[in-house]
């Protein structure tokens, strides 16, 4: 068996550990990285970035379609839009693939050996790698688990046939003629939103008594609204019991027995963890529910064992993994770094888009902080009535004593490029006053941000 001996063992090559890859080989370290699939993990081929580029698809032929049917207020009209679904799926596959084939370039310029294949731990310091010419043994001082997550299966309505997971909703050639989706959390109500525009009869079936339970109902009305407004069937309080000759059945929040008829059933109720892949139970790493348990410096409880992103828990996001695989690079390399990061800023990408950093007012004042709100609507904001979108609000949560930011969040078309101001407000520590100082360029979304800050100072200049 061939062997190959490196200071760092990356497992997984999804946003946690090609970041982590990266930043190892340029502080010099001698890292090999192992996939099993294609470069870029969960997020680059089936995640992140076919869903954007799908949701996108959608939004320009749903603008196509309003302009067609006379309902554009500017004015513009046109005959008969039309989609070659197909050819939409192929382009999202060329951006799949560029960024998949980008992710190995930069990995090779860092100069990290990238290994294909499963791999097996066989103790904490080596990984039997099952590659196309065989076995290959990688024996490392330090190893970093970054082996993400996959869909949850309902045990009742298990993946095949119509009944299909995100990944194969990415893969689908046609546009499903009746799609009922069940999870109305980010991936049921981005992708639903998507299909319905794209044409799609939808319904989307979801457990608890609120859309995205994880957002604050402030924030989910307009979603919800929109929703409605595409036709789009929620039935919230609802479980889903089993399928049954092409149709969902479902118990309604007033325990009625329904049915719902599908072409696909698409099932987005959570991910988990891969934590027993790679012969992760062997190590008997201790957890922290389903997720490999880690310290303030994505340490687990075996020495020189790191873990990173989805494995480890909430919030999955993408971004939350890039942060952890930089951190662990540095750390390896002997830096003087923990978790210090005083937000981790969430985007949903409906329709309109909602973003949250930091506390929500019920968060705060369950913390016990007595807190000012400013909240100050894209109805009052030039820009937003210019690109006729009006719809939602910018919300500004501050401590009453001292100002202090501690929450941002907004629902609108195209928030989630506030993101960035929203997460350095509260990341370098600002007051109401710092972000009512910064002069905010004219006309843009941003001033909705500046004069929420100015409302909770009292004194907006808009409204
Ligand atoms: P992953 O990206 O899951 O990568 C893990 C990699 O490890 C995979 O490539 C896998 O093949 C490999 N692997 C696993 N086991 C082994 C083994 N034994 N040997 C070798 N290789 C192995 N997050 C956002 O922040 N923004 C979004 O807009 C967003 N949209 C999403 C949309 C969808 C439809 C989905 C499903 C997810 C989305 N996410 C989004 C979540 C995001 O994709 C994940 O948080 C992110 O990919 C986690 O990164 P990771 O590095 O932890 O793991
Ligand atoms: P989710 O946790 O966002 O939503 C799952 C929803 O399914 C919840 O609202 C839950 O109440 C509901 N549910 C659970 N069991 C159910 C049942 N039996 N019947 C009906 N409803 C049920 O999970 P997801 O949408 O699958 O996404 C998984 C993860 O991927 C997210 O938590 C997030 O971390 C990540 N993601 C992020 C983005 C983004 O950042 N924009 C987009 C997509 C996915």
């Amino acid at each position: 068996m061939k062997e190959i001996i490196c200071k760092l063992l990356i497992i997984g090559s999804g946003p946690g550990g090609y970041v982590c890859a990266i930043r190892a080989g340029q502080l010099g370290i001698d890292a090999v990285i192992v996939e099993a699939a294609r470069p870029g993990g969960t997020c680059l081929t089936v995640g992140c970035i076919p869903s954007k580029a799908l949701i996108h698809v959608s939004e320009q032929f749903f603008d196509a379609k309003r302009m067609a049917a006379g309902k554009n207020a500017a004015g513009i009209t046109v005959q008969q839009p039309a989609i070659d679904f197909g050819k939409a799926v192929s382009w999202k596959d060329g951006i799949v693939g560029k960024l998949s084939s980008g992710v190995t370039t930069l990995l090779q310029k860092s100069t990290v050996k990238i290994v294909h294949g499963t791999a097996t731990f066989r103790d904490g310091k080596t990984v039997e790698v099952d590659t196309e010419l065989g076995l290959q043994l990688v024996r490392a001082e330090t190893i970093v688990i970054a082996t993400g997550s996959e869909p949850v299966e309902l045990a009742d309505i298990p993946f095949g046939g119509i009944v299909i997971s995100s990944s194969d909703a990415l893969a689908l050639r046609e546009v499903p003629q009746k799609l009922v989706v069940i999870g109305g959390g980010y991936i049921g109500l981005e992708l639903g939103t998507a299909f319905a525009k794209l044409g799609s009869e939808v319904s989307i079936v979801e457990a608890t008594a609120q859309l995205l339970p994880q957002y604050d109902a402030d924030l989910v009305r307009p979603v919800a609204r929109r929703l409605a407004d595409l036709g789009v069937r929620v039935m919230t309080s609802t479980k889903a019991t089993r399928v049954s000759e092409g149709a969902l059945i479902v118990s309604t929040a007033e325990g009625r027995e329904e049915q719902l008829d599908a072409d696909r059933i698409l099932v987005a109720v959570g991910r988990k963890p891969r934590a027993s892949a790679a012969g992760l139970d062997e190590l008997d790493l201790d957890r922290s529910g389903p997720f490999i348990r880690i310290d303030d410096r994505c340490r687990t409880s075996m020495r020189g064992v790191y873990a990173i992103g989805d494995v480890t828990g909430e919030p999955m996001l993408a971004h939350r993994a890039m942060a952890q695989g930089e951190m662990v690079a540095e750390i390896v390399a002997g830096r003087k770094r923990a978790w210090d990061k005083r937000c981790i800023p969430a985007i949903c990408f409906t329709d309109p888009e909602i973003i949250s950093a930091g506390l929500t007012p019920g968060e705060a004042r369950s913390q016990g902080y007595d807190i000012e709100i400013g909240q100050f609507p894209f109805s009052a904001n030039g820009r937003a009535l210019t690109m006729q979108s009006e719809e939602g609000f910018v919300r500004v949560v501050a401590r009453r004593d001292t100002n202090l930011i501690l929450g941002l969040h907004a629902v609108g078309q195209g928030v989630s490029e506030l993101s960035a101001a929203f997460a350095l407000a509260i990341e370098m520590g600002a007051r109401l006053e710092d972000i009512a100082g910064t002069i905010h360029a004219h006309p843009t979304r941003s001033e909705a941000f500046h004069e929420a800050a100015l409302k909770a100072l009292g004194h907006a200049l808009h409204i």
